[in-house]
Order: C-alpha cells, then structure tokens, then sequence
C-alpha cells in the first residue's frame, strides 16, 4: 500500500477521499485554488498545495501544477475524484509517466470511453446491445440530418465528448435539427473542446439503470449490483437509489453480466461505471449508454447496501493487490438513497444559486443517514465550481423504510444564502409517483407543478414563531444594553421597557412573504412567556433559546424552531419546511418597487454566446433573445412579453456580471 496519496480534486469527494486514506493511515496531500484556500478539504489533509487562480483551468485542471504538487509532496500516488480530470486520459498517462500511480483505470480505457461514439461501437462490437442511432465520424449538417430522419423522431443530440448532461438538446420535429445542431455543438465546444456529437433514438420516459463494476490488475472483475438514477433534471441525476426498484435477481444477474463484460471489453481497471437506458415499455430490453471511468457521484448508496468502502477499494486496486471480494462473497442488504442538495433554485429552471452559506445545518449522522459535503457555514458557493452542497445519503431495511428516513433527513436540512432544491427534493420524496417506485428519467417533468409549485402561505406556526423570535432577540439586546450600561439597575433598563412604548405592553410586527403582509401581535409576559395573536387567535407561549435553537411552547405544543436573521429577512425552520418572511419596517417609506419594466437582467454572471435579436425588432412573449453560458451551461433569455426590442447592450463573447442589463424591451402592454 502507499504512504501518501494527492488528491487533484476538491468539494465533497476531495473530503470523502481524504477520510477513508486517512484511515487507512495514509498521508493525504490536497491541493486549491485560491478561491479554496480555506476550505473543508484542505482542513482535511495532512498538507495542501495552491495550484492556481480559481478558475478551474488555472488550478483543477491545471496538470502541470498538479504534477509539481506530486513531486514537491512525495506521494505516490494521485487520485482524480469526480470531474475535473478524472476522465482524462492525458492526465492519467502523465501521472503514470511521473512514476506515480493513478487512482483508475490505464489511460487507454479512459481514452476507449473517452467519446461515447467511439465507446458504443466498441460496445455493439463487444456485443453488448447500444441504443439504436448514429455515432459516425461524418459530422456535417446533411449526413447527421439524413441520419436523423432515419432514426426518427423525437431524437437525442448529444455531444461525443459529453458529460454532466451538457448539450444534450432533444429535437421532436425535423425542422428543429439544425438551430438544435447549433446550440449542442456550440456548448459542447465550450464544455469539452470538442464540438462533434452522435444521434440517437430519445426513448420515451426510461430508466436510468447502471452497474458498479470493479476490476483489479490481475483478470478479476466483479460488479457490485446496480443503482437507479432516473430521477432527474436537466438530464442530470438528482436523487439515486440501489437496488433499483422492482429490478428481479435474474435482471441483475444478466445486466451485471453485461456490464463486466463490457469492462473486460477494454481492459479495464479499477472503479467504473456502466449505465444502461432501459426502455419504459419494454419487457427486457437494456441499452450501454456510457461507461464512466471513475467513482460516481452516486457511489455511496453502493457502499451502504453492501456495506465496503469504494475507496479503500480504489486504493488497494491501484496498489496492485486483488480485488478484496469475490462475486459471490458480495451482499446486498437493505436499500440505500442519495438525494444531492443543490445551491440551485427550482423555480428558474434550477439555475445555480451563488453565494455564502450564512447557516448550514444538516441532519445528525447515524450509521443510516450519511452527509457528504466540502463546505461548513461560512464557506461559499462560486460560479467557479458545481454548486452542490452535499449528499445525504440514507439506509433502510427496505424502500419505503429508505424513503421515510430520507424525508426525516430532509426536514432536518436547513441552508441560509443561497437558494436550495431542499424543497424540491422534500417534495419529490413525498410524491406518490416516487413513493410508488415507478420511477423513469421523466418524473420530474411530468410533476413539474406539484414538485415546483413556489412556497405556500406561511404557516400561523411560522408566523408566530417569526415573533417569537423577535422578543428573543429584543430580550437579548435589552441584557446586553444593561449590562453594558452605566447604570444597569435603572427603571429604564429593565428588559421590558421596550414595551413602554407601546400601548398595553403589546406590539404589532407585519411580516411579508411574497405579495401578502401579515400581522402579529405579540404580548411579552414575565419570565420566558408571552401571548401571540394572530387573526382572532390567541395563543399563550413560551420561548427559550437553547444553542441556536428555539424551544417554543404555542397552546398546547411544544416543539424546537431555528430562526436566521439576515437584515430584514427571517428563515424561519420549524415542522421541517422553511419559511422565508421580510420583516416590515413600519418607520421604511414604502419604494417603489415597480418591476424594472422592460429591463432583462443577467440571471447569474456569465458569457453571452449568443444575440437573437436586433434593436428595433418585434418579439413575441416567450421568444429567445440571448444565450447566455454560465456554470457551463446555457441559458435562454427569453422576452417576458410581447414587444419591441430597443436596445441590446451586450454582443457575442462579451462577459456580464449578474443584474447586468442584457436587453431592453418596450413591452406593448406598458403604454397603457
Ligand atoms: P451525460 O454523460 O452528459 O450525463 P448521458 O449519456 O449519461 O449523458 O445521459 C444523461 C441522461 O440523459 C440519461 O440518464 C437519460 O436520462 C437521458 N438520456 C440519455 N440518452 C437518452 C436516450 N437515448 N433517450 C432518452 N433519454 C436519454
């Protein structure tokens, strides 16, 4: 085994990685970038080398530095985590070529899956069955159009090159190939490199099944079952789960047969990956879509129904021992479900959210409920890097016993500064199509209202917590203005003079969320109790401050609630939902707060890829006018309603900060 392992990644899997080396008693290196320099992965490392400047080219993928970092270390060995060069193949050979050992497979099975055309005819040729479509080296317009219509509509444009969904651009009519060739090939260029791309049949609401294979230097290769991911946006996995629901003993036996062959096909190595697409309607049928060729995202929900550590299997592979189990010796117990919580709001197409986790709390950690994260309160999420904040990742005796812990879990989540998928994801777990395990990778679209809806009313609970939380704080100003007063026993001091103020000791607070106001009314009585109104309603309470909890009695209830105060906002998390409120200032004079008219404004920072219009042209409510690229991915801005452009204030390439103004609109309605 080695000593010491670098670890060219960052986030959760840097941190993951970081724990079980470290318990292995190995000396882990990590390195950042400046925009990590702080951060939770390298507080995990026994030493951390800066690579560069935040952008990822500078430091994550910058091999040069990453290699310097090896040298200046003495590991012996690098291992790439997720993403970034993890499926590199140059990477994989210069880290061979250092004399270090690469944690994954030999480059030339990087290289063979490297492109997803290349890897399904190596696949097909290895007799492994391929999603029907064109994955041909002939990329101008008239072949992949000819090819299109061959296959037939709906088809699936995907970049060869392709990963994390990106470019992926599904046409349902052939007069949408070419804007949809475009718009595949421009991203694919701008995320791989590489703006070749392959065709296939978009099959209609399947599953997304994969098999965990594993294989060591020595001819072994064992699958360790399989997960299901076709829970998903964007095309991309957002809740996985193993076993797959409904998936029969003589199913998985004939598609972990598949998949190690498949990884037998290229000499493969190490941890892999090899996600099939299963048709909804058909009996039997399942396709090799990709291999990944490292650890997944999802590999947790793997190692809590089999109960190994993925790692440690990583590590010993590439350290040239055999393969700890056989297949045989391999068991499933239990079930197992990851759910990832995004900076990212639903709302808007679940565009990232960026900015400083002002509070973070996640559920305790038991055998059954994992959280793997790379950031604490405090840190933040940039523009740079993926926006997830962490996978929480539970375990029980079958699914639905999974699926109540999840909810469980998900309730105790509570993340202030940047929008989440908390919600969503809360949503999700709770709706009958996922509790029912008829799950396919169009779930989410199909629910979209259910599972989108914005936030209901608040709560009375809510509300009247939201005040509690007031007199708390009014009570804790008033001790430490007293204390810190020259004169801490005069009248004036007492902690309820505030109410002096007002009219029989009471006050009214006027909370708002979204459009409505809401009034409470608050009574302070001695000690720790005080009475709520709100409507006709009054209720006697108590309010304790225990940590940064609050321990509240309402009537007849008593129960814990955490409330964050950022300047007029409040979070309020109570009965495992959010509430967010804005605090009215009655003294504020009320602005005006008429949306900016026909302004459209960058919803993040980022490139302009593309102008669809020109100053002086009519438009139609809901037409595309830019494409915007940010966090690699592109962005539609779209007219808010029908009128006429009058200024364009941005052209191709150029760089927008978030609230830029893109676009100017007369919209028609306005005049009136
Ligand atoms: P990426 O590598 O970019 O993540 P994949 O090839 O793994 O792309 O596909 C991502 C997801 O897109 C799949 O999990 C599935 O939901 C959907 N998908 C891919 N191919 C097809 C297809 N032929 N028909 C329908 N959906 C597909």
């Amino acid at each position: 085994m080695f000593d010491a392992i670098l670890i060219a990644n960052r986030g959760e899997i840097a941190c993951r990685i970081a724990r079980t080396a470290r318990r292995m008693g190995l000396r882990v290196i990590g390195v950042y970038s400046d925009a990590d320099a702080d951060a939770l992965h390298v507080a995990l490392c026994d030493e951390a080398h800066r690579l560069g400047p935040a952008p990822p080219r500078a430091s994550y993928l910058n091999i040069p530095a990453i290699l310097a970092a090896a040298r200046a270390s003495g590991a012996q060995a690098v291992h790439p985590g997720y993403g970034f060069l993890s499926e590199n193949a140059t990477f994989a050979a210069e880290v061979a070529a250092a004399g270090l050992a690469f944690i994954g497979p030999p480059a030339a099975a990087i290289r063979a899956m490297g492109s997803k055309a290349e890897a399904k005819a190596i696949m097909s040729a290895a007799g492994v069955p391929v999603v029907p479509g064109y994955h041909g080296a002939e990329q101008d317009d008239a072949t992949l159009a000819a090819h299109a219509s061959a296959i037939g509509c709906p088809v699936l444009i995907k970049p060869s090159a392709g990963g994390g969904g990106k470019g992926m651009r599904v046409v349902e009519r052939p007069e949408g190939l070419a804007e949809a060739l475009a718009g595949a090939r421009r991203e694919a260029k701008a995320s791989f490199g590489d703006d070749r791309v392959l065709l296939e049949k978009y099959l209609l609401r399947p599953r997304h099944i994969e098999v965990q294979v594993f294989a060591d230097a020595h001819g072994r290769c064992v699958h360790l079952f399989e997960r299901d991911c076709s829970v998903q946006r964007r095309h991309q996995k957002v809740i996985e789960e193993a076993p797959a629901p409904g998936m029969t003993a003589e199913r998985r036996s004939r598609m972990g047969a598949a998949a190690v062959e498949a990884a037998r096909a290229i000499g493969y190595v190490g941890a892999g990956t090899i996600e099939f697409i299963v048709p909804g309607n058909a009996g039997d049928a399942f396709y090799f879509m990709e291999m990944n060729t490292r650890l997944q995202v999802e590999h947790p929900v793997t190692e809590m129904i089999t109960g190994l550590d993925l790692v440690e299997w990583q590590l010993r592979v590439a350290a040239g021992e055999p393969l700890p189990l056989k297949q045989h010796e391999i068991a499933l117990c239990g079930h197992a479900i990851e759910a990832r919580i995004y900076a990212e709001d639903p709302g808007r197409d679940f565009l990232p959210s960026i900015g400083r986790l002002a509070h973070l709390r996640m559920p305790a950690v038991t055998p059954d409920v994992r959280f793997d994260t790379g950031v604490r309160a405090g840190d933040a999420i940039t523009r740079h890097y993926d926006p997830m904040i962490g996978k929480l990742i539970v375990r029980g005796e079958d699914r639905d016993a999974a699926r109540h812990r999840l909810a469980e879990a998900l309730a105790g989540c509570q993340v202030v500064g940047v929008a989440t998928n908390v919600a969503f994801l809360q949503r999700l777990v709770a709706h009958e199509a996922f509790a029912s395990g008829a799950v396919d990778t169009g779930l989410v679209g199909a629910h979209r209202e259910a599972l989108l809806r914005g936030p209901s009313a608040p709560s009375e609970r809510a509300l009247a917590v939201a005040a509690l939380a007031e007199l708390v704080s009014l009570r804790e100003a008033a001790v430490l203005h007293a204390s810190a007063s020259s004169d801490p026993w005069s009248p004036w001091q007492a902690i309820d003079t505030w109410w002096l103020n007002t009219d029989d000791h009471a006050i009214s607070l006027t909370f708002s969320a979204g459009d409505a106001a809401f009034a409470v009314r608050l009574r302070a009585g001695p000690g720790a109790q005080a009475s709520v109104t709100i409507g006709e309603r009054t209720n006697a309470a108590e309010v304790r401050r225990a940590g940064d909890e609050l321990r509240i009695r309402l009537g007849d209830a008593t129960f814990p609630a955490t409330v964050v105060a950022r300047v007029d906002e409040r979070y309020v998390f109570c009965d495992g939902t959010m509430t967010r409120l804005r605090l009215v200032d009655p003294l504020a004079h009320p602005e005006d707060e008429a949306p900016r008219g026909g302004h459209l404004t960058a919803p993040m920072s980022g490139t302009v890829v593309g102008v669809l219009v020109r100053p002086g042209q009519r438009v139609e409510r809901g037409a595309p006018l830019m494409i915007l690229e940010a966090m690699k991915m592109e962005h539609t801005i779209a007219a808010p309603a029908a009128g006429k452009v009058s200024a364009v204030n941005y052209r191709a390439g150029e760089q927008v900060a978030e609230g830029a103004d893109l676009i100017d609109i007369d919209a028609d309605h306005a005049k009136d």
